[in-house]
């Protein structure tokens, strides 16, 4: 085969499946056009979720007749002056967007420009321009993307998926310029010269209002600073959703940053929890390059380790600022309360004291075929008591375990592992791994029983949360869950699986914040499925939980009637068993 130079409408597509991969892109470009053309209004409006068209309407200073011909041409940019690639201050500098987009769509644009006589409209298809009566800013109008390319059309999601998309793109530039003010689909304003809080507040939701701590810094020099706001740990997502981070003014998902984020919080969050922030890096240019990916949204560092270090360190000072305020606060309370092992010792006082303790203490030890909930969480469950009784001899009090092949729990450390005691062996047991484990084959297992609900739950959810449960209802219904949108602003529940109360409220927002951070998958269903499941068992049991010794029992039965209980579903061990003999090794015993 000769090599031959591809011919231009070619290289216009196989960049527009670099740069035009959704609607979500097509708006980002045109959004980015437009700030770049000084607009201070922006108005979006996207048709069948982008497929039927999508218009960007923009109060910028527009195109005169020669530079609209341009416009659509490869490589062709207003935005590089000089040559300089280091020092860019516009959000495109490229010149691809226009070319690209109109590779794989029909292209209308109606621009003025000062100085012109009337404003024009280039047909993008044609090539062909004619005057028009637009007399302000310009107009972008893309239709029918990815007719020309039905391949690609076959890749778009839903139309409520795909306008979520956008508007988490529209709420990305809308924390970037709070100069300007931003409208889509008449159903979301962000207007304009809004303060940083009352963007926040209307980009990630009113809840975040007196529970967002303030940021400013710099490392000593002007060549490093960092402002913003980030969530009391308190307040927190399922999914990075409204995380927002910016370098020199530019929206970046930044692995240094988002790593140094996760790093801040490690003490005081869970992995799976996100806080939320919108924290504004400033670099010196040099510093960095923004050059990196052509959707722009991640950058080299120079320095990343110096512009990590200085992330973690600003933002742990100001979380510990606030866990001192909130201890100092709690030591000036009369009644704050005592925790539970202080009451303990300071109820033992002597020898008598501990044998009255160790007499009264009951265990709870239940037989193992029953429902997990019901042993560990339901105290009224029926299960014989017995009393341990610190006198009886300790072959006795072996006994009852002797069948059982995790043995006898007897205490928990560091509030994630459970240790047992079986004849010459100890156990310790991954408490939130075992949880884990026994779920999943719960949920694997067992049919869903569901129940029609007389009157339907109703939640109260943003647009965009109803939107993206909407994405899911499918999906939810195989787990139980059988959903309606009620109205524009609230979900309505008809049926969920028997039993299972739990705050539908909170689960369907993380949900939500799950499928708009993640989008539709096809692991959706079964996560959704074990989410559920979770729920159902109180959300509970995790690492760092205190469990009594009557739970870590049932619990220790359960894995024992679970199949591949060895093993939680990411493959960790559940339990390790330690012989006493290895025990002897270590204390040179042998
Ligand atoms: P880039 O933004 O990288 O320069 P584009 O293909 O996105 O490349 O746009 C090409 C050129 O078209 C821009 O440099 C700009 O001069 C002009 N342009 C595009 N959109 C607008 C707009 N909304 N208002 C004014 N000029 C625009
Ligand atoms: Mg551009």
């Amino acid at each position: 085969m000769s090599v031959r130079i591809l011919p231009d409408f070619l290289v216009n597509q196989i960049a527009a499946g670099e740069v035009v991969e959704n609607p979500a892109s097509v708006v980002k470009e045109l959004m980015e056009n437009a700030l770049d053309a000084g607009a201070d209004q922006i108005v979006v409006d996207v048709v069948d979720g982008g497929r039927t068209s999508i218009t960007v309407v923009d109060n910028g200073r527009g195109m005169n007749r020669a530079d609209l011909e341009k416009s659509i041409m490869r490589h062709a940019t207003s935005k590089l002056p000089d040559d300089d690639l280091t020092n860019i201050t516009y959000m495109g500098f490229r010149g691809e967007a226009l070319p690209s987009i109109a590779s794989v769509s029909d292209v209308t644009i109606d621009t003025y420009h000062a100085g012109e006589p009337n404003g024009w409209q280039l047909n993008a298809t044609t090539g062909e321009i004619k005057p028009s009566n637009w007399d302000s800013g310009t107009r972008i109008r893309v239709q029918n993307l990815f007719a020309k390319v039905p391949a690609r059309l076959k890749f778009l999601r839903g139309d409520r998926a795909e306008v979520m998309s956008v508007l988490e793109i529209v709420k990305r530039l809308a924390m970037a310029r709070r100069d300007v003010g931003f409208v889509l689909n008449n159903k979301w304003f962000f207007p304009k010269n809004q303060d940083l809080l009352e963007r926040m507040a209307a980009v990630m939701g009113d809840d975040i209002l007196g529970r967002m701590l303030e940021i400013n810094a710099d490392s000593g020099s002007t060549e490093l600073s960092i402002h913003g706001f980030i969530s009391e740990p308190t307040l927190r997502r399922a999914s990075s959703v409204d995380q927002f981070l910016f370098v020199n003014g530019r929206p970046v998902k930044d692995k240094v940053i988002v790593g140094a984020l996760r790093a801040a919080y490690m003490d005081v969050m869970h992995a799976r929890e996100f806080p939320l922030c919108a924290l504004f890096l400033g670099l010196n240019p040099h510093n960095v390059d923004v050059n990196v990916s052509p959707a722009k949204t991640e950058v080299h560092f120079l320095e990343p380790a110096h512009v990590r270090a200085f992330i973690i360190k600003t933002l742990r000072a100001r979380l510990a600022e606030t866990m001192n305020e909130h201890v100092s606060v709690s030591q000036n309370m009369v009644d704050a309360p005592v925790p539970h092992q202080m009451n303990l010792s300071a109820g033992i006082r002597n020898c008598d004291d501990i044998k009255n303790f160790n007499n009264s203490s009951v265990m709870r030890v239940c037989d193992s075929g029953g429902d997990y909930n019901k042993k560990v969480f339901d105290n009224r469950a029926s299960c014989p008591d017995f009393v341990i009784n610190n006198q009886e001899e300790p072959a006795t009090r072996v006994d009852v375990f002797d069948d059982m092949p995790l043995g006898r729990a007897i205490g928990q450390i560091g509030d994630k592992y459970i240790l047992a005691e079986k004849e010459n062996n100890l156990i310790i047991v991954d408490q939130h791994a075992a949880h884990e484990r026994i779920t999943y084959e719960r949920v694997r297992t067992h049919a869903i029983k569901v129940q029609p609900l007389l009157t339907p739950i109703v939640v109260n959810m943003r647009i965009e949360d109803v939107n993206a449960i909407m994405t899911v209802v499918d999906e939810l219904k195989l787990s139980g869950v059988v959903l309606d949108a009620f109205g524009d602003t609230a979900i309505a529940i008809f049926e969920k699986p028997a039993d299972w109360d739990l705050d539908w409220a909170h689960l369907l927002h993380e949900i939500a914040d799950e499928v708009r951070a993640n989008g539709h998958s096809v692991q959706l269903n079964e996560k959704l499925h074990l989410k559920l499941a979770n729920w159902a068992c109180h959300h509970s049991l995790r690492a760092g939980q205190k469990l009594d010794l009557n739970q870590m029992n049932a619990l220790l039965r359960d894995i024992e009637n679970t199949t591949r209980g060895g093993q939680c579903n990411h493959g960790r061990p559940v339990y390790k068993v330690i012989p006493i003999a290895d025990l002897d090794v270590i204390f040179e015993r042998s």
